[in-house]
């Protein structure tokens, strides 16, 4: 999403950040203000004289990695920002939650703009991270291991109403499921059961780039007051008509009853167009 037009990188907060913050050295770690760190060992001085790697983002946590096997995973809740700033906060400052002083002179600092205090850090171990099941959210990427009969019959099910379906995976509002299978280069129609290997990497990689990148997208947009009604950064759901972004083909749709799948004929379903069920129901 939103990639810089002449270089094409993208310029989510959290790309923005790996890049700015990469190889900086750490001077020293605090954790000022009301306390957000959730973790005691290791202790924040062990950042001390470590090297910045890079920030990733895995589903709603940035992680900012650093050398010596340490890694700050960090959660933002709904009003938390991670932000760099070029000059040194003064001594009094308590507005940080998370404050990281960078060798530089520069310095990264979780501060919170919501009423409530929620945002929250761990310091982990690099081996650790992978096991932290960080706040138990559920987690976008495991499709890949459904369990039980319902599961089974599930999958048999077209990929556009397995993914609509709360019940086999939480949080993808509809809109999404036409950017996450455009993305993925999969057909609406196409069942789960059917996929190959690739083609569920593939899924399961556009649904976690894609709502990760709809959550960097309303951090960067979001102000205060929170607006009752957001844009959505959509790129294929209600564009139907228009170019794809990709391939610039015009994007197709296929109208139900109380909603629209859009697609794009060349990404995803090899040029066939796939049959309007309004207007076949027309034509009976
Ligand atoms: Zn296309």
């Amino acid at each position: 999403m939103r990639a810089c037009p002449s270089c094409q990188r993208s310029r989510s907060p959290r790309a923005l950040l790996d890049r700015a913050l990469k190889g900086s050295e750490i001077e020293s770690a605090s954790a000022p203000g009301i306390n957000a760190l959730r973790t005691f060992d290791p202790p924040l001085s062990e950042l001390a004289g470590e090297q910045i790697t890079g920030v990733r983002r895995r589903g709603k946590h940035l992680i900012v990695e650093a050398t010596g096997e340490l890694a700050l995973l960090i959660h933002l809740m709904s009003a938390g920002r991670l932000q760099l700033y070029d000059k040194r906060a003064g001594p009094r400052d308590r507005t940080s939650r998370l404050l990281v002083r960078l060798a530089d002179g520069r310095e990264l600092r979780l501060r919170e703009f919501g009423s409530k205090q929620a945002a929250w850090v761990k310091l982990l171990r690099s081996s650790e991270l992978e096991d932290d099941d960080a706040a138990g959210d559920a987690r976008p990427g495991s499709l890949a291991r459904p369990a039980g009969a319902g599961a089974a019959a599930g999958r048999a099910r077209p990929l556009h109403t397995l993914l609509r379906d709360q019940h086999t995976i939480a949080g993808i509002g509809r809109s999404w499921v036409d950017e996450i299978l455009w993305s993925a280069r999969l057909s609406p129609f196409k069942r789960a059961n059917d996929l190959d290997d690739d083609e569920r990497d593939r899924l399961r990689h556009a649904i976690v780039q894609t709502l990760g990148d709809a959550i960097a997208h309303y951090e960067q947009v979001v102000t205060l007051p929170i607006p009752d009604k957001l844009p959505m950064p959509l790129r294929v759901h209600r564009h139907e008509g228009e170019a794809c972004p990709r391939c610039a083909t015009i994007l197709k749709a296929v109208h139900f009853e109380d909603y629209v799948i859009a697609y794009c004929p060349a990404c995803q379903t090899d040029g066939r167009v796939l049959k309007d069920r309004r207007l076949s129901r027309l034509l009976r």
